[in-house]
C-alpha cells in the first residue's frame, strides 16, 4: 500500500509577520523542485496565516492551524476555529500537541473535541499522540497510546478517517534532539496502525498516514522514511530553517 508522504512544519510561538513571509517564500521555491509527488503542509501561528497563505498560493502547499477550537464562532476567547483558519487561507490542523497536553492540559477528551470539530468542518486534521519518558520508562508506551488513540478518535466516522492523519511524537524526543531510531519509531507506527485496524477497519489503516516528529533534522529524516510504517514527519525546530526543512521535504527514502 504507497502512502503519499505528508511533511510537515510546525512554527510554534515563533516568526512575525516579516519573518514568516520569508520563511515561506523560501520553502515555496524548495518545492519547485522536490523529487516526486510529496504533500507539504505549514502550520505558521495563526496571526500570519493569513500572509504566508498570500506566499503560497499556488504551490500546493497545504496550511494548517495549530489547533483548532471546536465551533464556528462564539466566547472562547484566546482560540481561532476551522472556519477562521478557512478564511485565512488554510484548510487543515494540528490537534493534540503535546505542548497543548502538557502545558495548557488539554486531555483527551477536548482533543477529541477539537479533532471532531475541525472534521466537521471540512478540515484535514492531524491528531498527535505521545507517551512521555517516565510512560516510556514504566514500560507503558503502547497502552498510553491505545487510551490516546481510542479517546482522541472517539465518535470520528470512518468517512472522516480520509481527511486524518495521526503524528506520534514520543514527548522525549520533542525539541530534545534526541529522536526515536527508526525501528523504534517503526515499532510504534506498526502498533499504532493495527489499533486503526480494530478501532475502524484494515483498508482504512492502511490508508491512514502516520507521521513521526521529534528533533526530525536532516540527518535523520532518511533513515525515519525509509520505515514502511513512516509515512511523514511533523517538524518543529528545522522546520524554522528553510534549507533544513527544504533537505527534510527531498528526504530520500
Ligand atoms: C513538534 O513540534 O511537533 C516537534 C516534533 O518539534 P521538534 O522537531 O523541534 O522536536
Amino acid at each position: 500500500m504507497s502512502r503519499r508522504p505528508l511533511l510537515v512544519g510546525n512554527w510554534k510561538m515563533h516568526t512575525t509577520v516579516v519573518e514568516a513571509c520569508q520563511l515561506a517564500a523560501a520553502i515555496r521555491q524548495g518545492c519547485a523542485d522536490l523529487p516526486e509527488e510529496r504533500d507539504i503542509m505549514l502550520a505558521p501561528p495563526a496571526t500570519v496565516l493569513s500572509e504566508v497563505s498570500h506566499i503560497v498560493h499556488g504551490s500546493g502547499i497545504i496550511l494548517a492551524g495549530q489547533n483548532v477550537c471546536w465551533g464556528p464562532q462564539g466566547a472562547f476567547t484566546g482560540e481561532i476555529s476551522a472556519v477562521m483558519i478557512q478564511g485565512a487561507g488554510g484548510n487543515a490542523a494540528l490537534v493534540g500537541h503535546s505542548e497543548r497536553r502538557q502545558i495548557f492540559h488539554e486531555d483527551d477528551a477536548m482533543v477529541n473535541r477539537r479533532l471532531r470539530g475541525g472534521l466537521d468542518q471540512g478540515l484535514l486534521m492531524i491528531l498527535c499522540v505521545g507517551e512521555t519518558l517516565e510512560e516510556r520508562e514504566g514500560g507503558q508506551t503502547l497502552s498510553v497510546l491505545e487510551e490516546q488513540l481510542r479517546a482522541g478518535l472517539s465518535g470520528v466516522s470512518i468517512a472522516q478517517c480520509d481527511r486524518l492523519a495521526i503524528a506520534y511524537e514520543p514527548v522525549w524526543a520533542i525539541g530534545t534532539g534526541l529522536t526515536a531510531s527508526g525501528e523504534q519509531a517503526q515499532e510504534v507506527h506498526s502498533f499504532l496502525r493495527d489499533q486503526v485496524t480494530l478501532l475502524y477497519e484494515k483498508n482504512v489503516a492502511d490508508q491512514m498516514r502516520i507521521l513521526y516528529g521529534g528533533s526530525v533534522k536532516p540527518d535523520n529524516i532518511d533513515q525515519l522514511m525509509a520505515q514502511p510504517d513512516i509515512d511523514g514527519a511533523l517538524v518543529g525546530g528545522a522546520a524554522l530553517d528553510a534549507a533544513s526543512f527544504i533537505r527534510i521535504m527531498q528526504f530520500k527514502a
